[in-house]
C-alpha cells in the first residue's frame, strides 16, 4: 500500500492534479496541455533548432548511396529510409461508430510500422544514432571526408576500424532491433542491453544477425542503466541513451520535412483553415518528441501534435502534467508498467523531452491495451494493414480532440468549421516485422475484443 510519493500523500497529490485520481485508477485520460504556446516562443525551451535538423537531414543524404549499397531493403528508394503515407477511409469509418464521432473525418496513416531495415519508427533516430557515430570515427581516423562518396564506408580500412569499435544500447525491443541490424551490419561489435519483456523473436533476430543480446530481469529502465555502466568502462564502446540523446531526438525529426514533401505531392493543404493533427505513440518520448519538433519547423502552428500512451505507462503525460518530469517514475504511484504495447512500457519520461517540447505539445492521452488489441484488429479488418499494438495508440487521438470538454479547441481558436477541414494522421509506428505467428495471435485477441468469441 503506497503512502506517500515524493514527500506527498496520495490524497494532496488528488487534490493538486485532479487527473491523478482517473490515471491511477487506470481509467483512459485526456489531457490538453494550458501550457502550450505559439511555436517563436515554445521555441525557447530548446537548444536545438532548424539547422541542427537541416544538418541531420543533410547526413542522411550523404550516407544514402553507402545505404543504398549496404542495405538491398532501401536500394528502390536510393538509400532513403523513408515510409508511405495513405488514407485509411474505411478505418476511419469504424474509429467514428467506435467513439460516436458523427462527423466525417480526413484520417492518414503514417506508416513508420513497415520502414525498411527495423520495421519500426525506431528505423529513423537509432540507424541515424549509428550512421553519425560512423562518420566521426572515420572522419576522425582520417579515413572520410564529407565531400567523399559514403560508399567508401563499405571498403577495408573503414571496416577495420568499425569492426573495432563498439555500439551498445539499452532497449525494450524495436530500439534494440534497429540499433542492432544497422550497426552489425556497418561492422561495429555490437551489444544489445534487453528488459525482461522484450519478445524472444526480437531476440532471436538480433543474434542471428550476429549481435550479442544480455537479458535482465527487470525492466527497461534496469536494461539502460546496466548497459550504459558497462559501456562506460570501456573507451571503445558509444553507449546510444534513448533517455538523453540529442542525435537521436535530431533523426527522428527529418520526418517533419519528409512529411511536408508528401503532402505537397498529394495536394493537402496545411494552414490556419486547415490545421493538420498528429497522434503519436510515446515511451520514453524521443521518437514523438523528435518527430513532433520536426512537424513543428515544418508546419508551424498549423501542425497539433498530441502524444499516446498506456494507462499502464502513462510516464510522459505525469511527468509534464505534475512538472517532475524525470524525477518521476509510474511505479512511485503504484502504476505497473506492464503493457502488451512494446515501445510504450517506459515508467520514467525523458527529461529532456518532458522540458524542451513543453510548450510545442497539445495533449496527452491514454488508452488501455484491449483498446489497441480492438483497434487492431479493426485496422486489419477495415484496410488489411497489420500493426503491432502500440502503433494503434494514435487511432482514437481525433476522437479525444473532438470530443473533449476542456476548453482546449476553443482556447486555440479551432472552430466547427476549422475542424471539418482538419486533417487527422496517425503515426503508426511498428508492426512490420512481427512474425506471421505473432501477429495472429494479437489479432485473435484484438477480435474476441471486437466481434466476440
Ligand atoms: C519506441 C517506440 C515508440 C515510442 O518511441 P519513444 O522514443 O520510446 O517515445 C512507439 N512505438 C513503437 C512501436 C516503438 O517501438
Amino acid at each position: 500500500m503506497i503512502t506517500k510519493v515524493y514527500q506527498k500523500d496520495l490524497k494532496s497529490w488528488k487534490r493538486e492534479f485532479p487527473l491523478m485520481a482517473s490515471l491511477l485508477e487506470l481509467k483512459p485520460v485526456s489531457w490538453f496541455n494550458p501550457a502550450i504556446a505559439p511555436l517563436a516562443t515554445a521555441l525557447d525551451d530548446i537548444v536545438l533548432g532548424a539547422a541542427d535538423v537541416a544538418d541531420a537531414s543533410a547526413r542522411l543524404q550523404r550516407f544514402a548511396p553507402f545505404l543504398a549499397q549496404a542495405f538491398p531493403e532501401v536500394a528502390a528508394s536510393n538509400g532513403i529510409i523513408e515510409s508511405q503515407l495513405l488514407a485509411v477511409p474505411e478505418f476511419a469509418q469504424a474509429l467514428r461508430e467506435r467513439y460516436d464521432v458523427s462527423q466525417p473525418v480526413k484520417l492518414l496513416l503514417k506508416k513508420d510500422s513497415h520502414l525498411p531495415i527495423s520495421g519500426s519508427v525506431k528505423a529513423r533516430g537509432g540507424i541515424y544514432e549509428v550512421l553519425f557515430h560512423a562518420e566521426q570515427l572515420a572522419l576522425r581516423h582520417g579515413l572520410l571526408d564529407i565531400a567523399d562518396d559514403y560508399r567508401k564506408l563499405a571498403e577495408p580500412e573503414c571496416q577495420a576500424l568499425f569492426a573495432s569499435h563498439k555500439i551498445a544500447v539499452g532497449s525494450t525491443g524495436n530500439l534494440g532491433l534497429s540499433i542492432g541490424i544497422a550497426s552489425a551490419r556497418l561492422g561495429f561489435a555490437t551489444t544489445v542491453h534487453m528488459s525482461a519483456d522484450a519478445r524472444q523473436w526480437k531476440k532471436d533476430k538480433l543474434r542471428a544477425h550476429g549481435v550479442s543480446v544480455i537479458e535482465y530481469a527487470g525492466d527497461y529502465g534496469q536494461a539502460v542503466e546496466q548497459g550504459r555502466a558497462e559501456a562506460q568502462a570501456d573507451p571503445a564502446c558509444h553507449f546510444i541513451d534513448d533517455e538523453n540523446s540529442t542525435t537521436l531526438f535530431l533523426g527522428y525529426a527529418v520526418a517533419g520535412e519528409r512529411l511536408k514533401a508528401q503532402f505537397e505531392q498529394r495536394g493537402i493543404t496545411v494552414d490556419a483553415a486547415h490545421p493538420l493533427f498528429v497522434y503519436l505513440p510515446c515511451g520514453v518520448g524521443g521518437g514523438p518528441g523528435g518527430i513532433a519538433f520536426g512537424l513543428k519547423l515544418a508546419f508551424g502552428d498549423h501542425v497539433h501534435c498530441i502524444f499516446a500512451e498506456p494507462t499502464q505507462s502513462p510516464c510522459m503525460l505525469m511527468g509534464v502534467y505534475t512538472g517532475l518530469h524525470d524525477e518521476l517514475a509510474v511505479q512511485d504511484f503504484g502504476i505497473s508498467n506492464q503493457t502488451a504495447a512494446d515501445g510504450l512500457a517506459v515508467g520514467r519520461p525523458s527529461g529532456f523531452v518532458g522540458r524542451s517540447m513543453q510548450r510545442m505539445l497539445d495533449g496527452y492521452y491514454t488508452l488501455g491495451d484491449d483498446e489497441m488489441f480492438a483497434l487492431l484488429y479493426l485496422m486489419q479488418s477495415t484496410e488489411g494493414i497489420a500493426l503491432e499494438p502500440s502503433a494503434l495508440a494514435g487511432a482514437p487521438g481525433f476522437a479525444r480532440v473532438l470530443q473533449e470538454q476542456q476548453g482546449y479547441r476553443q482556447r486555440m481558436g479551432l472552430s466547427a468549421q476549422v475542424m471539418d477541414n482538419a486533417t487527422h494522421l496517425i503515426w503508426a509506428t511498428g508492426g512490420g516485422m512481427v512474425p506471421p505467428a505473432e501477429m495472429d495471435k494479437y489479432l485473435a485477441s484484438g477480435r474476441s475484443l471486437v466481434v466476440g468469441d
